[in-house]
């Protein structure tokens, strides 16, 4: 049984799925983990594909508590496949807090493009300005050893993409973790929109230093994730 805490944790990773079910992000795989404060713990989507269930159904009973070496420390799942990702980004990363595995389609179908990223909307297309690196393998991130590629790969990033295969964001908060990977797929529909009618021509230098060192995981921000995304779900 959950101790409390883990218990919160688990509902807001819950929500947080049906919210990127809901924003097209995920469908029937994919996952979201975050960390429980203070342990070597934590809370991970379980393993669901065999029931043929749908993710904007998910509920805390479908999260459960797994340690960084990936074995399952309480719940009623095993945990994901592809658990690799989350305890090889965590050992990694010790300033990120959530994880996000997606098959986002306009972001994964960037990463087989050969096209980079490019810095084209103030919206959302400033957190990637820097650049996105591609993990380039189309391969499942079923062991340690390609989790550490993955990890390396994204080095002190917040989103990759996977090649053929998806997208991965990392965040100080799940609200943080789940915008990365929602702003990623608007960036890049919008570079996809913005290619059909030209050659797109990225902010300058100049305009994305007005906005160098913007916080992306203010409270307000992290409020309005659920406020906004959270309204939009199915009553
Ligand atoms: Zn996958």
């Amino acid at each position: 049984m959950a101790d409390k805490e883990t218990q919160e944790i688990k509902e807001r990773v819950a929500q947080a799925i049906r919210i990127i079910v809901n924003e097209g992000l995920i469908e029937w795989s994919g996952h979201l983990s975050a960390r429980i404060p203070g342990t070597r713990h934590f809370c991970v989507l379980g393993h669901l594909h065999e029931e043929g269930r749908s993710l904007e159904e998910t509920t805390a009973e479908d999260i459960v508590t797994v340690d960084l070496d990936g074995k399952l420390v309480e719940g009623g799942h095993e945990p994901p496949g592809e658990v690799s990702i989350h305890t090889e980004l965590y050992k990694a990363r010790s300033d990120i807090s959530s994880v996000l595995h997606t098959h986002a389609p306009a972001a994964t179908a960037l990463g087989v493009s050969g096209a980079a990223l490019l810095p084209l909307n103030i919206s959302y297309g400033l957190m990637f300005a820097d650049g996105v690196p591609v993990f380039p393998s189309a391969c499942q991130i079923n062991t340690p050893e390609v989790g550490q590629e993955l990890a390396k790969v994204l080095g002190n990033k917040n989103a990759a993409l996977m090649k053929g295969h998806g997208t991965v964001s990392v965040g100080t908060s799940i609200e943080h973790c789940c915008s990365v990977s929602l702003f990623l797929e608007k960036a890049a529909r919008f570079q996809l929109m913005a290619t059909q009618f030209g050659e797109p021509q990225p902010i300058s230098a100049v305009d994305l230093a007005r906005y160098a060192g913007r916080k992306w995981d203010s409270e307000e921000s992290r409020q309005r994730f659920w406020a906004f995304y959270g309204g939009r779900l199915p009553k």
